[in-house]
């Protein structure tokens, strides 16, 4: 089976779970509802699309030409699975943030016991770089690991990572020499964590929109010598390269919220009379509709020309900010008009368009605020 013939299955078994786990999920609390995604996306082999083939991952064919994870079909998952739920768009998308620094450049026999598991959704994953003093500017990362006898101890405090408490792993940055604000690009290292690790705390909080998020403090964590990932003051490019490749995905995301935002309006216009006529007789509404229609549709094609310049090996920098940058905003303004175009019923509780509204907010801060992707874009076309 080719590449192409092996998403367009998985697309159709994210379309029929939208169907059925979508509406599941609602009741049940955060940590419930995220495990009870996972446990579907699983089932039917989702959850494969985050990890390579050579580690248990999905055999992407010509859509990953060098065995990596492919941009092409995460995005196109992400975006079908974002149409129907934002839980389930996040637990897909950390199986492979949380992981891929492993398979890019983990020790071969830790990457071969733990990949496999991660690609089955029988162990979740997390990725933790961002502490309350690191955030956009990563060269301030303060967690500290130190080398002891047996391998290195961990000291310092992760914020705002997803999966915290029900990870049963961390790829977590540390720094290995300097101090924090040196901007020395080698002074960190990548580790893997295990979740229940001796002196690993979780506290966690809530966000806008359903999504397990919290802070991790590690007090003398102990982890043998093969926790590190890839080579000791390699951990900063081996971050960067992992959200190089997951980037354009969180673009695709928005894309779906936004398609949905979309068809919810659209058919609310269609059935809702007011002054005698439907709303989607008043050439007003009609317009926003079309501003709606034709910045998605920039928006997924330059989702697109990203991923596909990811997938042939290009850095892609500037295609990933342009994407990420242009259909994370874009998809915040057409949810917003949305809510706009459904009047009252736009927020209310319970209705799809308040829920987007919501749900689409966080995609302009992580994996690189909206801000960071123009920097970026301007180094790019600057060349400086
Ligand atoms: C829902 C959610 C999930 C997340 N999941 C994870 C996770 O799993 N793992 C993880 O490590 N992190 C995660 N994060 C953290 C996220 O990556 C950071 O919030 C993000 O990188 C921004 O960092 P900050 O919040 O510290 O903001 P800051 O860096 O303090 O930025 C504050 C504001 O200043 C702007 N700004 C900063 N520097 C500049 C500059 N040089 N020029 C112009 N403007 C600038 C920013 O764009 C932003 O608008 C998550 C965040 C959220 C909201």
């Amino acid at each position: 089976m080719s590449g192409a013939e092996a998403l367009a299955r998985a697309l159709d078994a994210a379309r029929e779970l939208g169907r059925s786990v979508g509406p599941e999920l609602d009741g049940l609390g955060e940590d419930a509802a995220a495990r009870r995604a996972l446990g579907a996306l699983a089932e039917v082999g989702l959850t494969r699309w985050c990890v390579p083939a050579r580690f248990g991952g999905a055999d992407a064919g010509e859509l990953a030409p060098d065995d990596a994870v492919s941009v092409r079909a995460l995005c196109a998952l992400r975006a079908e699975l974002a149409y129907h739920s934002g839980m389930r768009d996040v637990m897909l998308v950390m199986q492979g943030l949380g992981s891929y620094d492993l398979a890019l450049a983990g020790d071969a026999e830790l990457a071969a016991r733990e990949l496999p598991a991660v690609a089955a959704g029988q162990r979740v994953a997390a990725f933790a770089l961002t502490e309350p003093g690191a955030g956009s500017s990563l060269t301030d990362v303060a967690a500290r690991a130190e080398r002891t006898a047996g391998g290195w101890r961990l000291e310092g405090e992760k914020t705002y990572i997803s999966n915290a408490g029900i990870a049963d792993r961390y790829t977590l940055l540390a720094r290995t020499s300097g101090a924090p604000g040196d901007r020395d690009e080698d002074a960190f290292t990548m580790f893997l964590v295990p979740g229940d690790a001796p002196g690993l705390t979780v506290e966690r909080f809530e966000v806008m929109a359903p999504h397990p998020i919290g802070t991790l403090r590690l007090a003398g964590v102990e982890l043998p010598g093969e926790a590190a990932v890839g080579p000791v003051g390699g951990g900063l490019p081996l971050a960067l390269g992992t959200l190089a490749r997951f980037r354009t995905s969180v673009a695709a995301a928005a894309n779906g919220f936004a398609r949905r935002a979309l068809d919810e309006a659209r058919d609310h216009l269609r059935d809702r009379r007011q002054f005698g006529r439907p709303l989607a007789s008043f050439q007003g509404l009609r317009f926003d509709l079309a501003e709606m229609d034709v910045r998605l549709r920039a928006a997924e094609l330059l989702v697109d020309e990203a991923a596909a310049a990811v997938d042939a090996g290009a850095p892609g920098a500037a295609e990933v900010a342009r994407a990420k940058l242009f259909a994370t905003e874009a998809a915040g303004w057409i949810c917003d008009r949305a809510v706009q175009l459904l009047g009252g019923r736009g927020v209310k509780r319970g209705e799809i368009v308040e829920r987007l509204y919501r749900e689409v907010r966080a995609l302009r801060i992580y994996e690189g605020t909206s801000e960071v992707q123009k920097l970026i874009l301007a180094k790019e076309i600057l060349g400086s």
